[in-house]
């Protein structure tokens, strides 16, 4: 068997024209232009650039980018006065602080002071909350695990009583997704650090989504024949035979679970491209809230 690729960069780019030309729908029947404002503590190279690419998409889908820079000894109340600032400022739809804050800041009592109704990260802990409890609908999810979801779905994946394994138990990303995959009806097994046996478990898996950081742990033995892999990990990793001298992998040991999957995401070009096209899906829902 070989396994057909789910191309996130298509879907991905699927969900943001979708979004752009809602955006302009809207904005021709005279409602309001989508506001994003992205707040970034500190200097950190690559929450620096994970902003830079957030405001691009922005521009591009129509949507109005804000942004804030705070310096790094920014005090909990300075900044929680600027989340504040924002929830009142109704050009702001959706309100995304970078994580991880410079040590000394507290992120949930930031996450917290965000208006629930603009937090488009989904990480206030109402929306993980509902996302949590049966029945109940969460206003946002969060854009990574949300995005791994929409892949599953638009590539036609049956969840309703698969059984579904999520390696990895973080609050961004093996949490929340094992939690959607729940509530799409799947029988979730949840593994982790201190999981006994996880080649065991991850074979018994029709639907895997490994989101560790361990460059090609699961090897194409551990996959059940057939199933169907998501891979959000993205580490890079050292190699002299290319130019560049490293490379991108994934939790999955691609070429071996190629011959054994029926479908697995690559890395990169899988779930990456997601977050940010769910992060403009979940801005023009908060539009659409405020209206
Ligand atoms: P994290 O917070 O470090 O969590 C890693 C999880 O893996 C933890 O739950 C940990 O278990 C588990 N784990 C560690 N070693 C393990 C092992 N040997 N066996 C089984 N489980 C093990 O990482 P994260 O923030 O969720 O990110 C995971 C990966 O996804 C990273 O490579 C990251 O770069 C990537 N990522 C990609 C995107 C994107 O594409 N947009 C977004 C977010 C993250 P314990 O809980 O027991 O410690």
């Amino acid at each position: 068997m070989t396994a057909n690729i789910i191309n996130g960069k298509e879907i991905a780019k699927d969900v943001r024209r979708e979004v752009k030309e809602a955006v302009e729908e809207r904005v021709a029947t005279g409602k309001s232009v989508p506001g994003l404002a992205t707040v970034l503590v500190g200097s950190d190279p690559a929450s620096g650039m994970y902003v830079k690419m957030k405001q691009r998409a922005c521009n591009k889908a129509g949507i109005n980018a804000f942004h804030i820079d705070l310096p790094a000894d920014t005090s909990q109340e300075e900044l929680e006065a600027k989340v504040a600032e924002l929830n009142a400022d109704e050009n702001v739809h959706g309100i995304l602080v970078q994580l991880p804050l410079p040590d000394g800041l507290d992120e949930e009592r930031v996450l917290q002071a965000i208006d629930v109704n603009k937090d488009v990260d989904g990480f206030h802990p109402l929306n993980i909350g509902r996302l949590a409890q049966k029945g109940r609908t969460p206003v946002f999810m969060p854009a990574t695990p949300a995005g791994c979801i929409e892949l599953l779905k638009r590539t036609g994946v049956e969840l309703e009583g698969a059984n579904a394994v999520v390696l990895g138990r973080s609050n961004i990303v093996g949490m929340p997704v094992a939690l959607m995959l729940v509530e799409h009806n799947a029988t979730v097994t949840i593994c982790h650090s201190r999981t006994k046996d996880l080649k065991g478990l991850i074979q018994t898996a029709d639907v895997l989504v490994c989101a560790v950081g361990r460059p090609e742990m699961v090897k194409g033995d551990w996959i059940k024949p057939g199933a169907v892999v998501i891979d959000v990990a993205t580490v890079k990793v050292d190699a002299p035979e290319l130019e560049k001298g490293y490379k991108w992998v994934g939790d999955v040991a691609f070429d071996e679970a190629m011959e054994v999957a029926s479908a697995i995401t690559p890395v990169p070009g899988g779930v990456g491209p997601m977050t940010i096209a769910i992060l403009l899906q979940n801005t023009l829902k908060a539009a659409q809230l405020a209206d």
